[in-house]
């Protein structure tokens, strides 16, 4: 999704533009800037308080992060925008300037802004001599490790026009005209494939001077995580990354991992070595190489890299500066912590014991073998902790409604910066770990099947007294910076009264010093974008883009025909009773499918005997209508289909099929007036085509 209209954005920016340097500080350390929404609040006296004791408490006298971010600088990136080959900007530095105009804001937490103006490096870095780093170009990092006869780039971030502007970057400054000979994608997140496009050409790929190294079952892994509820995920990016929000010391203010994600072509071109056992050497390029599988760890398909003649460790993004997501709330299944922990251990015990330098995807990289067992120590810890003392917890009867209020990291990790929660937080990721072990039950019978929030809001709202006196008590609660309490009461109010556009707006400012309140910019983005809705409505806008063929290729049939069961609208297919065989002879794959008790199934490997249908395609030109360029008519007249039976069951199947629309309403009474159905494609998971982290 690109540019979904959004009022107010370009006066933000210009007001953040037009901040005198150094200007405002303490009390009014944001009132400078006007805030981006007419009915927008400052921080509270309450807010600024909370802001005020992170600033007394954080370990801040601790700046080793600002020296290693600034060690190895070569050369800035003179434009601050990036555009994208479509003609829009892919990637912009320019709106997050005011971040480096003022020491701080009373409406940013000063941790999140801590991140953010670490985040702000935007050039060339030298890791040690023979190996680089463009930082700042993307939500990740590209590195670039010299070869014998070139260059072998590890993980060309998000878009191919963010990729090639670093690589001409390098190039001026480091590269030295050479080629570059390898790629390796460390794991199957976006963020680190995507701008494979703009490194390397196909064809050299395909002729075999570019080798392309990735973890094992990489391709499964690299669109099959955000297919199936793809649409769900698109819609919590919203509030994940704010992307409706602009940047602003109201707004969005950074990402954690990086100041955000590059909006411009994605692209895939499939490895050619998979790295399969847990751990291999050779040589790329002429350097040696020893590569250490991580599965199911901060992404199913992963690897840290080790090159002993350097004495250099890649960690991948299983340690970066912060705690990561073990639960990710755009939704994903929630990740292992015990064997996330396991993984930096044995990386500790095989390469952390000699290792002078440690670089990652994320963020800046780590000297000297002490500091770089401190960090792996630290981080093996934190999720093993994570793991353990959750389930501690629980196996004592805590549960998930109250586990983020009851479980604490170590003090020892609270005050070391590479823990704390600028993906993940320790809220979010302890209900996680109970999620993952225990699932949603609290084992209280009156949560086994509760009343819709909607059916549920009237009695209490009934029952407490009536609108006015909610409304009362939210403010005064609201007065009192007891906002958790408040958003309690308003939120039923808010379910049982959509249209009541004042308890709307009183939940909104609750949520808004809430969003103020967070360290977390997931956590900070969700209220903050749920404010907005809530005074404003879901905007109107235009529908992500369609894929890239280079996804769509990278999808198998049988990914496709599980979705396609997810599409379907299954009380349309009451009564309707079909066989289809699908044979595509170009890879020699067969697929039986039935509609049969509302459900569309397939089964890949078998074919009925007597269908109504059998469809015969190759499965290169079945990818045009999975990527939605061409329609099954079309296929049909240009002789690329054919149809053997009753294609009629075509017509059948069809009219069960919904599209998705990415701007369905979260919040009450806030759904988009425009009734045009926005028509995403079903596997469009993301705006930016894939999910980045
Ligand atoms: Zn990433």
């Amino acid at each position: 999704m690109r540019k979904l209209a959004l009022a107010g954005s370009a006066v933000a920016l210009a007001a953040a533009l037009a901040l005198p340097a150094g200007s405002a500080r303490a009390q009014q350390a944001t009132a400078s800037i006007p805030h981006f929404d007419p009915k927008g609040k400052p921080p509270s006296v309450h807010t600024r308080q909370v802001l005020e004791r992170a600033r007394a408490t954080l370990p801040f006298s601790d700046t080793r992060d600002f020296d290693e971010q600034k060690r190895g600088f070569i050369a800035p990136m003179k434009d601050l925008k990036i555009r994208a080959d479509a003609g829009h900007v892919a990637w912009d530095m320019e709106r997050y300037q005011f971040l480096l105009k003022q020491d701080r804001f009373d409406s940013i937490h000063p941790s999140l802004n801590r991140i953010s103006v670490l985040n702000m490096n935007y050039g060339l870095y030298e890791v040690i001599p023979g190996i680089y780093q463009v930082r700042g170009f993307d939500l990740a990092d590209i590195s670039f490790v010299r070869g014998k006869t070139g260059w072998i780039v590890i993980d060309p971030l998000t878009a191919a026009e963010t990729a090639r502007a670093a690589v001409k970057l390098f190039q001026e400054h480091v590269g030295k005209g050479l080629p570059i000979t390898a790629v390796i994608y460390s794991h199957s997140h976006g963020d680190h494939w995507g701008g494979i496009r703009g490194v390397v050409d196909e064809a050299d790929v395909r002729a075999g001077k570019v080798q392309i190294i990735a973890p094992r079952d990489f391709m499964n892994h690299t669109i099959s995580e955000n297919v199936y509820a793809g649409n769900a995920m698109n819609r919590r990016l919203f509030y994940q990354y704010g992307v409706l929000l602009p940047a602003s010391p109201f707004g969005h203010a950074g990402q954690g991992l990086g100041m955000n994600i590059a909006a411009g072509a994605l692209g895939l071109i499939a490895p050619t070595r998979i790295v399969e056992k847990d751990i291999e050497e050779f040589e790329v390029d002429g350097l040696k190489m020893v590569f250490q599988n991580t599965p199911f760890t901060e992404a199913p398909s992963n690897m840290n890299t080790y090159i002993p003649s350097m004495k250099a460790l890649w960690m991948a993004e299983n340690v970066t500066a912060t705690l990561h997501n073990i639960y990710t709330l755009r939704g994903a299944p929630v990740r292992d912590p015990l064997n996330w922990s396991k993984y930096i251990a044995r990386a500790l015990y095989l390469y952390g014991q000699e290792a002078e330098v440690m670089f990652a995807s994320h963020h800046w990289p780590r000297w000297g073998n002490a500091r770089i067992q401190e960090v792996l120590r630290g981080q093996r810890d934190l999720y093993a902790h994570m793991n353990n003392q959750v389930l501690h917890l629980a196996n004592q009867g805590v549960t998930i409604n109250e586990i983020h209020n009851v479980y604490r990291m170590p003090k020892s990790l609270e005050q070391q910066w590479f823990t704390r929660g600028y993906h993940g937080s320790p809220e979010h990721n302890s209900r996680g770990v109970v999620q993952r072990f225990l699932g949603f039950w609290d084992a209280n019978p009156a949560t086994l099947i509760p009343l819709s929030p909607s059916d549920s809001a009237p009695l209490y709202v009934e029952m407490m007294g009536g609108a006015e006196k909610i409304m009362a008590r939210g403010r005064q609660l609201h007065d009192e910076g007891k906002y958790l309490h408040a958003q309690e009461i308003l939120n039923k109010l808010v379910y049982a009264q959509p249209t009541n556009q004042a308890a709307k707006d009183l939940l909104a400012d609750v949520f808004e010093q809430l969003g103020y309140q967070q360290e977390n910019p997931g956590l900070r983005n969700s209220y903050l974008a749920a404010a907005y809705e809530l005074r404003s409505g879901i905007p109107s806008g235009t529908a992500p883009n369609s894929s890239g063929p280079d996804v769509i290729r990278a999808m198998s049939t049988e990914l496709f025909l599980n979705f396609l069961g997810i599409r379907m609208d299954s009380r349309k297919a009451e009564g309707m009773r079909f066989t289809i065989n699908l044979i595509t002879p170009d890879n020699g794959e067969k697929f039986v499918i039935e509609l049969e008790n509302a459900t569309l199934t397939n089964l890949s490997g078998f074919l009925a005997p007597k269908p109504d249908l059998t469809m015969t395609i190759r499965r290169v030109d079945l990818e045009a209508i999975m990527g939605g360029a061409k329609t099954i008519e079309a296929q049909v007249a240009a002789g690329l289909l054919k149809l053997d039976g009753d294609a009629a069951v075509l017509a059948k199947l069809a009219s069960t099929m919904v599209d998705f629309d990415p701007r369905f309403q979260i919040m009450p009474g806030t759904k988009l007036r425009d009734t045009g159905v926005s028509k995403a494609l079903p596997y469009e998971a993301v705006p930016r085509q894939t999910i980045a982290e």
